[in-house]
């Protein structure tokens, strides 16, 4: 089995150590014998190229690299992107792509950047002079397909851990929240809702990097992906997560969250 992984715009976006969602995919894969490829989705790339990815992953970026991006994904390459996540791709994006991802987003400086419309909400930054969403950041899996299936394997409530840094706010209209914000700012430090969920596409504003903190995500993604591409049942071997477990624990423990600890 081999598993096409496109990633969005490396060179902008992949603020707070984000590339770290794709080696984490990347090694998941390959410690289960799953022959793994990186296609860079980005300025050079071909709009055919977003039609020959498994699974997408896109990372956070500055107000200014966003507005960049948006220059470029357009016309086809939009069209071909917003067709594979509504076919089902799975995908994981954090904060700066998300945003992207959404109506609009209002950076603290410049001019409204048009988002691809693909999920329902937009995101708005209040100012240079607002404080950003900056900390660590737990929230539980609360989006209906992913939380029942990964309840269903871990046999508990999917509690992600992460960090955030973000000044822009977000708000949801029809699309599913991912999860109910415990510790931290989430969307929008109002209404307790963290991202979205839209089909299998995951929009997040947890950065960590997310995955190598919370490895039942990245199995989930990888699961996914290849039942969607084989169109057959997919198990996957389990694989030693003991340290991301001491290191979620510590988190726990860090942030006064010890009732939480031993869920990982
Ligand atoms: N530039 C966006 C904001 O400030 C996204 C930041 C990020 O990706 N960390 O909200």
């Amino acid at each position: 089995m081999e598993l096409k992984i496109g990633w969005l715009y490396p060179n902008l976006m992949s603020t707070y150590g984000d590339r770290g969602n794709v080696i984490c995919l990347q090694r998941r894969c390959q410690w289960r014998g799953i022959e793994v490829s990186i296609i860079r989705l980005d300025r050079q790339a071909d709009p055919c190229q977003f039609d020959r990815v498994d699974l997408i992953v896109g990372g956070g970026a500055q107000d200014r690299q966003q507005e960049i991006v948006m220059r470029d994904l357009k016309g086809a390459k939009a069209d071909n992107f917003k067709n594979k996540i509504e076919s089902g791709t799975p995908g994981v994006f954090t904060c700066g792509s998300p945003q992207l991802l959404g109506k609009y987003y209002e950076p603290a400086l410049g001019k409204r950047i048009e988002g691809l419309g693909l999920l329902d909400f937009y995101s708005k930054h209040p100012g240079i002079d607002a404080n950003r969403y900056i900390g660590n950041l737990v929230f539980e899996l609360t989006a209906s397909k992913i939380t029942q299936e990964l309840s269903a394997t871990l046999d508990r409530q999917p509690i992600v851990v992460g960090f955030e840094n973000h000044g822009g706010r977000t708000y949801l209209g029809k699309v599913e929240p991912l999860g109910r914000v415990i510790k931290g700012y989430g969307n929008n430090g109002k209404d307790g809702t963290e991202g979205a969920f839209y089909c299998n596409a995951i929009a997040t504003y947890s950065h960590g990097p997310l995955l190598p903190k919370n490895p039942f995500i990245a199995d989930w993604l990888i699961k996914t992906a290849l039942q969607q591409k084989y169109q057959t049942t997919i198990s996957l071997t389990k694989l030693d997560d003991s340290l991301a477990s001491v290191a979620r624990d510590a988190m726990f423990q860090r942030l006064e969250l010890a009732s939480l600890r031993k869920t990982s």
